[in-house]
């Protein structure tokens, strides 16, 4: 079996892995052959690609991919099924759970990878019919701390900043972020931009030495877990050393006096905050003085800022020097939080977390709810916030939660702590995945599976990290019975009785999102939310042909008049200083600094910090199958200080036994030379099908942040032994 090639002459759509969102061109030649190249015309990578991205055609076939709609009988064996039986079953079997537990014993577990017409249907079903707002993602592992600090900090989940905005600062601060090897065309964009103005300066804060760091003026090797030290340190001193724009600050801000008193407190000294987060105080004064002294600064951050208890502290610590700097609103400058994954921001604003509702409105508030109830025309609406991840899997294991639909992520390898994913999907009532892949660790739990498609494949938008919409286009045939998931949602939600699920395509869904969000803005009842600003007004109304030829756009995206034709999309955001708080105003946000939850100790004495290499992505269903991707680094590994593989009695080459008080796996020892001592480092993408007790998520310490409910994946107490000989 193979794919049936729909396009040969090259079809425009978007890489499927990074939020960097490239452009791609694409076709499967007639003898099979997928040809791959940079979009020239796409504004996020203008015809470059990535290794990962260049290796895409590696990744489509279809060895291992799930093609049948499959049951499991009593004997715990897999048989393939219709997809009439598949989707009773699941409408069938949600249905009778609700009726007998209610709305809140069921839930979704979606992910970034879905498009946001996907995402869209989801929540619709979750929120508007079923009444529950029991549904998250796999973005809350990723950026939910931004979202917080953004919503925080400007009233709502903004990013300030485009791509350009890298090439035009004259300074750029990277917080957290392997740019290098996890966002590697922004890394390109920006190294370009230095080599055409060595003057650029380019700083890395960042508690390992990564491969971003060969191009960075400075490298501030922060102790893990002390980022808030060091931006309250930085508050403090823009604030006494003549870099306080006052009149921006009198003007567009509120809640200096608190947030600046919190960061004299602890902070005002140079000295005592080079102590508490470990770097030389000569350099951070010299970083702390560039802050102050350069106009066009970004601070962008990723997971090293998100992924972490504190990580909305982390995110509006940030975000207050920036304020406090008047360095927001104009080119070069602002906040940026890099998100992980390609449709993050498209899940973002569609309500895709456990505490939003669709387009950019919130849960626990009652006109937001009446809002999309009465544009949904729906039911019943849910009335109070869902489950984030960490207490969604832990309500399943409690018995609470008796049905989860999964859909397109791997939580039995993603989640912390994932042995009580283990135990909860083993104990649930009802698991259904929906997946291009037939075995995944999580995929062994599922009651269903209902084939999916893959990219190539499937058709509709992502929206990538300056808040540009991208269309991913289908330029291979639907394999075996595999179905778009939105079509499965409706088929399912249409089973279970509800109305509002007939969409001639992924054209008919995004224009409801794009109606809805014109539609709170103009409602009079919610007349006092029309300053907020994310908007889709210039997009509504669209035919298929315009939604198969939408070129890529910048959120928000206005009409100039209703009989005038011409839509704009938006580069950068507060220019006007217009925030989207009631007052129109930003919010400065006191941020205590706080240490970690888990600190290491004689048990378990090194502090586990986890990520991505440069070739792999998540849990490698997809670039796994490369032989170019796996050359770079072939096996999970340990990267470790080689003092402390002396003192522990591991030596490089060798199988280490890594423990921590959730759990345990095996990795090979490497020192790489960036990690400093009491430190080790395990990337998170292997697991039970590459290798036995390979899991890094197995041992992830799952207390998460208390804002955002993103887990500290940076920062677990571990212990370290040799395995054996290999
Ligand atoms: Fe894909 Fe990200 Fe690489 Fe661009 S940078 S090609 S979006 S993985």
């Amino acid at each position: 079996l193979s794919h049936i090639p729909l396009s040969t002459v090259g079809t425009k759509t978007t890489c499927p892995y990074c939020g960097v969102g490239c452009g791609v061109r694409a076709s499967m030649q007639t003898d099979g052959k997928i040809v791959i190249a940079g979009d020239e015309l796409h504004p996020a990578n203008k015809g470059r690609l990535c290794v990962k991205g260049s290796a895409l055609g590696e990744t489509v076939d279809l060895d291992g991919r799930l093609l049948h709609p499959k049951l499991r009988d009593e004997h715990g064996n897999m048989h393939r099924v219709s997809w009439d039986t598949a989707l009773d079953k699941v409408a069938g079997g949600l249905r009778s759970i609700i009726d007998q537990h209610g709305p809140d014993s069921v839930a979704l577990y979606v992910s970034g990878q879905l498009l946001t017409e996907d995402y869209y249907i989801a929540n619709k079903l979750m929120k508007g019919y079923i009444g529950s707002a029991n549904i998250d993602t796999n973005s809350r592992l990723c950026m939910s701390s931004a979202v917080a600090g953004h919503k925080r900090a400007f009233g709502e989940d903004l990013v300030p900043i485009c791509y350009e905005d890298l090439e035009l600062a004259d300074m750029v601060v990277l917080v957290g972020s392997n740019t290098a090897w996890c966002h590697p065309i922004l890394f390109q964009r920006i190294a370009k931009a230095k080599e055409n103005r060595p003057e650029m300066k380019l700083v890395v804060i960042d508690p390992r030495r990564t491969a971003t760091c060969e191009l960075s003026d400075m490298h501030l090797p922060v102790k893990p877990g002390t980022d808030v030290w060091l931006f309250n340190g930085l508050m403090s001193y823009l604030a006494h050393r003549g870099a306080r724009d006052s009149a921006f600050v009198a003007a567009h801000t509120t809640g200096l006096g608190e947030a600046l008193a919190i960061a004299d407190a602890d902070c005002a000294d140079p000295h005592e905050v080079a102590r508490i987060c470990k770097v030389d105080v000569n350099d951070l004064l010299a970083f702390y003085e560039s802050f102050a002294n350069t106009e066009k600064v970004i601070t962008a951050f990723s997971m090293g800022v998100n992924q972490s208890s504190a990580g909305t502290d982390k995110v509006n610590s940030i975000i207050n020097c920036h304020l406090i700097s008047g360095r927001i609103g104009k080119p070069g400058m602002g906040p940026f939080s890099i998100t992980g994954q390609p449709n993050a921001m498209g899940g973002r604003e569609v309500g895709g977390l456990a505490n939003m509702l669709a387009a950019h409105m919130d849960l626990d508030n009652a006109l937001h709810r009446d809002t999309v109830q009465t544009f949904w025309d729906s039911p019943r609406m849910a009335d109070k916030p869902g489950l984030k991840a960490v207490d969604l899997f832990n309500a399943i294991e409690a018995g609470h939660i008796k049905a989860v639909w999964i859909m397109a992520t791997n939580p039995m390898v993603s989640m912390p702590d994932a042995n009580v994913v283990q135990r909860a999907l083993s104990k649930c009532e009802l698991v259904v995945a929906s997946d291009i892949m037939e075995k995944t660790d999580t995929n062994a739990f599922a009651h269903i599976l209902l084939p999916a498609l893959g990219w190539g494949e499937k058709d509709g938008t992502v929206t990538n990290s300056e808040r540009r919409i991208s269309r991913q286009r289908t330029f291979l045939s639907a394999p075996g019975e595999a179905r778009p998931d939105w079509q499965v949602i409706c088929d399912v939600a249409k089973r279970m009785g509800y109305r509002g699920f007939d969409f001639a395509g992924p054209h008919a869904i995004f224009d409801e999102h794009a109606r809805l969000s014109s539609y709170r803005n103009g409602p009079p009842q919610i007349a006092g939310h029309s300053h907020r600003l994310f908007n889709l007004d210039g997009l509504t109304g669209m035919s298929k042909q315009q939604f198969d030829e939408l070129q890529p756009i910048q959120w928000p995206v206005t009409r100039s008049n209703s009989t005038d034709a011409a839509v704009t999309g938006t580069a950068r955001l507060f220019g006007n200083h217009r925030y989207s708080h009631p007052d129109g105003k930003a919010r400065f946000v006191a941020t205590p600094p706080r240490g970690p939850a888990h600190l290491p100790d004689e048990e378990f004495p090194l502090t586990l910090n986890t990520g991505r290499v440069r070739d792999q992505w998540h849990t490698m269903t997809r670039t796994g199958k490369s032989a170019r991707l796996a050359d770079h680094v072939p096996e999970s590994f340990v990267d470790m200080h080689p003092q402390d593989a002396l003192r522990y009695g591991v030596r490089e080459g060798g199988l280490a036994r890594i423990s921590s008080r959730w759990g345990a796996m095996v990795a090979r020892v490497q020192h790489s030379g960036g990690i400093a001592r009491g430190s080790v480092f395990v990337p998170i993408h292997w697991n039970s099908q590459t290798a036995s007790d390979a899991r890094v998520g197995a041992l992830v310490n799952p207390v998460v942040d208390p804002i955002s409910g993103e887990p500290e994946f940076k920062h677990t107490p571990v212990n370290i032994e040799e395995f054996g000989v290999s």
